[in-house]
């Protein structure tokens, strides 16, 4: 059988933990440039992943990433809800029948993450949650083709978020909501990227270093 999920719901609380304290701060970079409701969005679908926990832990990674999916899928509104569904959809594909070790993740999370470039036509430099998925899952590859600990893999993965979501206060939004302001979206984070990075950290404060 493969390996369990047993970790899940302790990243689930710390995700869920990271999103609340920073819900006001993502609330007004969404009323910036776009509605306002990304982490309501986000939080709905966090309470259902929550919610079901328990039986997440006792499911293989594929069979968890394919639930949290479907989960996602018809429980958060708004653009972001359906690119998360593809991404966790896409990870439960590319994980079946694979132990969950640093090359299948890293590799199983680029395909998962060109499904949501697919789904969502959008690219590096649109102002979106990619500018933090594509270089958490450029760092991840390299980490896993230079065989490192997985510490500095972790700490390589957090910077890159971090870089990603920073620099998406420069861009000017070309897909989403925030694309309607045009160059006026220029000097806002982006909200997703936002939360994608704050996802990542908080994965990378709960995955064993070594
Ligand atoms: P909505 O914009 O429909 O209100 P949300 O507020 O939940 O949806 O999510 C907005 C976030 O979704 C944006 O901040 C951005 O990161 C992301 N997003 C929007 N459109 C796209 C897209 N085409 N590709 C990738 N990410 C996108
Ligand atoms: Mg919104």
């Amino acid at each position: 059988m493969a390996e369990q999920a047993a970790i899940l719901p302790e990243i689930l609380r710390s995700i869920d933990t990271i999103i609340r304290d920073a819900a006001d701060e993502v609330t007004a970079l969404d009323q910036a440039i776009g509605d306002g409701d990304h982490v309501f969005n986000l939080q709905r679908g966090l309470g259902a992943l929550l919610a079901q926990a328990d039986d997440l832990a006792q499911s293989g990674w594929d069979a968890a990433f394919k639930t949290m999916g479907m989960t996602l899928m018809s429980t958060v509104g708004g653009a972001s809800g359906s690119l998360y569904a593809t991404l966790f959809l896409s990870l439960a594909k590319g994980l079946q029948g694979r132990s969950l070790d640093l090359p299948a993740f890293a590799q199983a999370f680029a395909t998962a993450v060109d499904a949501v470039r697919a789904r969502g036509k959008a690219d590096l430099g649109e102002k979106t949650m990619l500018d933090v998925l594509i270089p958490v899952s450029r760092a991840l590859l390299e980490g896993a083709a230079a065989a490192l600990p997985i510490g500095e893999v972790l700490r390589h993965t957090c910077a890159a978020a971090e870089a990603g979501v920073e620099a998406t206060r420069n861009l000017v939004a070309t897909k989403g909501r925030a694309s309607f302001l045009g160059e006026r979206s220029r000097g806002h984070l982006d909200a997703g990227a936002k939360t994608s990075q704050l996802m990542v950290r908080a994965v990378c404060g709960v995955v064993p270093a070594g």
